[in-house]
């Protein structure tokens, strides 16, 4: 038989590889920016258009390469910066594999102009799928300048798979962002479609942090420090109540190196447990430094996730000084950090008392009567709820009488007459609701009962409201007495400004948008002023995280971030009255069987289900 293996050709091999190396337009921004970095360089420019799939260039001023250098930093497994298998485990650099260029080149048009400080002239190389098309001399000033354009231009399935350039960008930006924060003291610039995104100066760590995520980041800092003979770490933590529902600013570096590691996150949020509650997390930025020997980088190509020797200890250092930086700062308790009773409780609720369940009979109540008066009347389970009762009334001259309602009840006819079959000649056992747990809001009916998880119903309520708002009827907005200026970092405030004909369509009204602040005179009408804030930050969130996505409908998201954010959660604890209104609406409701987010809302028992238990 023939011999029929073959060595693939240099420029396939390199393609193959670079579909490890190189995902998205973000890939290539981080190999190139490490590049600049493992150059020596003190500032570094990025410039991108159209989220990267146009180009993506990083200027530097560092070392720069002679012709030579040039020309093989395109070759696999070319590199400077290890000659020997035992320089693996000392890394001081970045990189290390002499992948990344070679790959990049094989699936873009690369452009790179290169001068060492020492020589006159520079080079200029044009490369194109892994061909040199320009290798000449040419007058270019110290460092590098790599530009890649139209990546995948040879991969169109690659191409197609890209997500839109607002999508691709949130990815370099979050590539972006961990470089820069592991490098204050390299100076960045980064634009994108011609508009400066973030000029970050040379820095300490906190000015850093400060200048990329915004001024009011600061006051959420305190500040962690440790030194041990396994490990030196250095960073901030956010306080507590900063906490947020979503992941996003948390950060470990471990030597200057941005890495992911789950049983380390969870050292960190295990410090925290007890002062946050459990469906947030604390942000962190935390810097570690360990020998480089201990440390095994290379498990993985896009080299995010490290192998530590000792993780266990690692875990006991980082939980125990956080702990302590807590204590330290008088965020926590400083003497007891095992066991408070107190702390188990969500922080939110810490302070509140309890409320005696009422359980004032009215035998004349019935919540499921159709002729109640409109969908909107029963708005009395937020705390709000006179406030809110107030708004109502204008907004229902403005919704105009005849639709009030009448086609939600319409809707609910129909749900209720499934559930509660042969309920309707003897609906006044319907009479009392029960909370259990802080959780379920429990009714009989005559079949049975039904149990009510009260977020998802109340969930579901909401956000047919706000759907119904919006679109409908338009924007109905609430005009604020005082305008409200909130700040916002820079990043936030661009994915605001992306999303404000949205947010106006919903009832916000913006005076203005500059640098870190928003001024808002108007807020849609479910939403009460001290939870503007909590509400935009979680839009802000749920854009960022691509939840408002593009190819839904934008108030429909919308409406389930508001919904979502706004619910009465569990845990919190509902007055007769209360219950009895949720339990109203949610049966108004078109869907009420689901909540927004397509959990069950309710189930019910039979009497039948119940005497089988007995038996
Ligand atoms: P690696 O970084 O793993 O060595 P790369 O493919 O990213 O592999 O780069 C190959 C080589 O090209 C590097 O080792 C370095 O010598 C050189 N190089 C790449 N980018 C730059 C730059 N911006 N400035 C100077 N030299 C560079
Ligand atoms: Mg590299």
């Amino acid at each position: 038989m023939a011999d029929i293996i073959k060595l693939l050709p240099d420029h396939v091999a390199n393609q193959i590889a670079a579909g490890e190396v190189v995902q998205r337009p973000a890939s290539v921004v981080k190999e190139l920016l490490e590049n600049a970095l493992d150059a020596g360089a003190e500032t570094i420019k990025l410039i991108v258009k159209d989220g990267g799939k146009v180009l993506i260039q990083v200027v530097d001023d560092g070392l720069g390469m002679s012709a030579t250098d040039a020309r093989l930093s395109f070759s696999r497994h070319a590199t400077s910066k290890i000659q020997k298998a035992e320089d693996l485990f000392n890394l001081n650099t970045k990189g290390f594999r002499g992948e990344a260029l070679a790959s990049i080149a094989a699936i873009a048009h690369v452009e790179m102009q290169t001068k060492p400080d020492t020589e006159e002239l520079g080079t200029h190389l044009r490369i194109e799928g892994s061909e040199i098309i320009i290798h000449e001399t040419t007058v270019t000033p110290k460092g590098t300048s790599i530009a890649v354009k139209n990546l995948f231009f040879n991969i169109p399935a690659r191409r197609n798979f890209l997500k839109s350039n607002t999508v691709e960008l949130r990815h370099i930006t979050d590539e972006f962002h961990r470089v820069a924060l592991a490098h204050p003291k390299v100076a960045f610039h980064f634009y994108h479609n011609g508009s400066e995104l973030f000029n970050l100066p040379a820095d300490n760590h906190r000015k850093r942090i400060v200048t990329i995520f915004g001024t009011r980041t600061n006051q959420k800092l305190v500040p962690v420090e440790e030194e041990t003979p396994i490990v030196k770490i250095k960073g901030f933590i956010t306080k507590p109540e900063f906490a947020k529902k979503s992941r996003g600013e948390q950060f470990f570096f471990v030597n200057h190196r941005f890495i992911k590691s789950p049983y380390l996150h969870h050292a960190v949020v295990s410090a925290f447990e007890g002062l946050i509650k459990s469906d947030t997390y604390p942000g962190y930025f935390l810097y570690l430094e360990v020998n480089p020997a201990s440390l095994d980088i290379n498990i993985h190509p896009t080299k995010t996730e490290v192998k530590f020797d000792d993780e266990h200890s690692l875990y006991a250092i980082i939980r125990a000084t956080i702990k302590h930086s807590l204590g330290q700062f008088n965020v926590a308790p400083a003497l007891d950090f095992d066991h408070d009773p107190n702390l188990q409780i969500p922080y939110g609720f810490k302070d509140r008392s309890a409320v005696i369940p009422q359980v004032t009979v009215d035998a004349g109540f019935n919540p499921f009567q159709e002729n109640r008066q409109g969908g909107f009347a029963t708005q009395t389970y937020k705390k709000q709820s006179a406030h809110w009762e107030n708004l109502y009334v204008g907004m229902e001259s403005k919704l105009g009488n005849d639709d009030t309602g009448s086609s939600i009840s319409y809707e609910s006819d129909t749900i209720t007459g499934t559930i509660f079959e042969g309920e309707k000649e003897s609906p006044e056992t319907v009479t009392t609701t029960f909370q259990i747990r802080r959780k379920y809001i429990v009714t009989t009916i005559k079949s049975g009962m039904v149990v009510i998880d009260q977020s998802r119903a109340h969930q579901r309520v909401l956000y047919e409201r706000f759907l119904k708002n919006s679109t409908i009827k338009g924007a109905v907005s609430q005009q604020l007495l005082f305008p409200l200026t909130l700040t916002f970092s820079t990043s936030e405030i661009g994915a605001l400004q992306e999303i404000e004909d949205i947010l106006v369509s919903v009832g916000f009204i913006f005076e203005k948008i500059e640098g870190e602040s928003i001024t808002i005179t108007g807020v849609p009408l479910l939403v009460a002023e001290s939870e503007v804030g909590m509400v935009l930050d979680q839009l802000i969130t749920d854009y960022q995280q691509e939840v408002i996505g593009e190819s839904f409908s934008h108030t429909d998201m919308l409406s389930k971030t508001l919904a979502k954010t706004l619910s009465v959660k569990t845990g919190e604890v509902l007055d007769r009255q209360s219950q009895l209104a949720l339990v109203n609406d949610l049966f108004a409701c078109t869907e009420s069987m689901t909540s927004p987010f397509n959990k069950p809302v309710y189930i019910t028992i039979t009497e039948n289900d119940i005497d089988k238990k007995f038996i």
